[in-house]
């Protein structure tokens, strides 16, 4: 039989595990999907792949599953982050849900000198990625940090990780991207995408100079952040990431 609820849970899953749910797991499997003893759920928990697991018991404020068989195992997406400076609440949503189902390994929500947003509920976005990788058939769930400056982050930046510094200051001449990014090495890599207000002088300044950015244009037109961070992403996946052998 086939699960038709994915759940994500913390605790260990391994054959023959029980796993007790919370009271909000419980509400959701026995009322709101009307699960009873026998159905059949999906779980991961981001590091042990997918397990199909039995209802053993159901009740009102709690339950036990058991896990019988797993049914995929862990993959882990390409080690990417996402560097993005957050905007209005929904569109940050958004960023996060994408960011999950196109597959980043960490996403990183950075100020900027001219970010709109002061600060970000890390717990509330940290819950959006999970539910996107419930949604996505993810067994991967990546972190999403506190708002980190990008001062900072640069300054530490490791010396082995490329940075794909999404420009809008490229747009249109001759900067337009032929063959995607099929000539850069694979390996560790960050995608940076600026704020509504675009990135300052200095900023500009400093990116220029690290050894470890490639500037590039997302084509003619100005994107909302939102919309270059999944454009980059599949750009990334495309060239260098899991769309390819
Ligand atoms: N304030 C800027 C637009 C910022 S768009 C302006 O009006 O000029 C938000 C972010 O999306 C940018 O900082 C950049 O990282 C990315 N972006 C949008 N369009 C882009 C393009 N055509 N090429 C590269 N990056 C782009």
């Amino acid at each position: 039989m086939d699960a038709k609820v994915r759940l994500y849970v913390e605790q260990p899953l391994g054959q023959g595990q029980a796993v007790a749910l919370t009271a909000d797991q419980a509400h959701y499997l026995f009322a709101v999907m009307r699960l009873a003893v026998g159905a059949v759920v999906a779980l991961f928990n981001g590091r042990d792949g997918e397990w199909r697991a039995e209802v053993a018991e159901a009740g009102k404020r709690g339950g036990v599953l058991v896990c019988q068989a797993q049914t995929r195992p862990l993959l882990m997406p390409p080690d990417l982050w996402l560097l993005f400076a957050p905007i209005k609440k929904a569109r940050t949503d958004f960023i996060v849900e994408k960011a999950v189902e196109m597959g980043a390994r960490r996403i990183l929500p950075v100020q900027t000198r001219h970010t709109n947003s002061e600060r970000i509920r890390q717990d509330r976005l940290q819950a959006h990625a999970v539910e996107a990788a419930e949604q996505c058939g993810g067994t991967f769930v990546p972190e999403v940090a506190e708002l980190a400056a990008l001062d900072r982050l640069l300054a530490g930046w490791p010396a082995d990780r490329r940075i794909l510094w999404c420009d809008e200051s490229l747009m249109g001449a001759a900067q337009l991207l032929s063959g995607g990014l099929a000539g850069e090495p694979r390996g560790p890599w960050a995608i940076l995408i600026g704020p509504e207000g675009g990135f300052s002088d200095q900023e500009k300044a400093r990116l220029r100079a690290m050894p470890q950015v490639l500037a590039v244009s997302l084509g003619p037109r100005i994107l909302r952040a939102d919309t270059a961070a999944v454009a980059a992403l599949a750009l990334w996946q495309a060239s260098l990431g899991d769309w390819r052998p």
